[in-house]
């Protein structure tokens, strides 16, 4: 069965897009740990971030350069982290998030946003794409 990022690509699930070329996607994530939590994945479906073929991974670290770069001018935050887990959705997922401080980068403390600000969110990180 084709994982929920597969399905979001696909346009089969909404999101707030963000960025995407022929191999990689970014959206917003759904639950974030701060305004601008985006998701950077492959099209190509794979669990484990250390399963990726190499040029998949070195491809999927310079596309989260690229949005991660956009999210900094985009936002008022500190900096930009970076963080794999993937213990919720089997699709390999670069979190980027936006930090003010430590709490941001916990996944303890979630922001709620309504459906303008993600769409503000998102289209103000598209705006800043290279
Ligand atoms: P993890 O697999 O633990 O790295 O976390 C998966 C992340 O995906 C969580 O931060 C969720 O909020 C996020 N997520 C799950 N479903 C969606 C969705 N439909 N749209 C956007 N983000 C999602």
């Amino acid at each position: 069965m084709p994982s929920i990022f597969t399905k979001i690509i696909k346009g089969e699930i909404p999101c707030y897009k963000v960025a995407e070329n022929d191999d990689f996607f970014a959206f917003l994530d759904i639950n974030p740990n701060a305004k601008g939590h985006t998701l950077c994945i492959p099209k190509k479906e794979v669990d484990k971030l250390m399963d990726l073929d190499e040029a998949t991974y070195m491809g999927l670290m310079a596309f989260s350069r690229k949005v991660g770069k956009a999210i900094e001018q985009a936002l008022d935050c500190k900096r930009v982290g970076m963080t794999v887990i993937g213990l919720e959705v089997p699709h390999v997922h670069v979190h980027l998030i936006p930090l003010n401080n430590m709490q941001d980068a916990t996944f303890q403390k979630k922001v709620s946003l309504t459906k303008e600000e993600f769409e503000n969110i998102a289209n103000a990180i598209r705006s800043k794409i290279e």
